[in-house]
């Protein structure tokens, strides 16, 4: 199975291989922010599953669990694509957005719950 994911303008784009180990969503201030929605979902790889076309820029935050997450956007449209959270070496998260397919898997887990839009349903 291969999936790619692009940026808003498709000049930053990667090519995920297999099944993704985690879908992950959450409801923090921080990924209101950079989404502009009311939660962002992180799609995980195994690093080495994950390959990199174009260029990127990156931004890193500081995180509750303690470690930071890097994250990396398109420069041309601002577009994040994918991140690297500094707690899970040798993972790669990517936007589930980024993928525009609805047949990726549905998230298996929510985080940050105290966050959740009250209209927003309960995974
Ligand atoms: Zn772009
Ligand atoms: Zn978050």
């Amino acid at each position: 199975m291969q999936r790619k994911a692009e940026c808003s303008c498709g000049a930053l784009s990667l090519q995920c291989e297999g099944e993704p180990e985690l879908v992950s969503l959450c409801h923090c201030r921080s990924c209101q922010r950079r989404t502009g929605a009311p939660y962002g979902i992180a799609v995980f790889f195994p690093a080495e599953n994950v390959s990199v076309s174009g260029d990127y820029k990156s931004f890193e935050r500081p995180s509750r669990s303690g470690f930071n997450v890097r994250f990396h956007f398109c420069p041309t449209c601002g577009a994040t694509v994918f991140w690297e959270p500094l707690r899970k070496p040798g993972q790669i998260a990517v936007a589930y957005g980024a993928f525009a397919d609805p047949d990726l898997p549905v998230p298996s887990q929510e985080v940050f719950t105290e966050h959740r839009h009250p209209w927003v349903s309960p995974l």
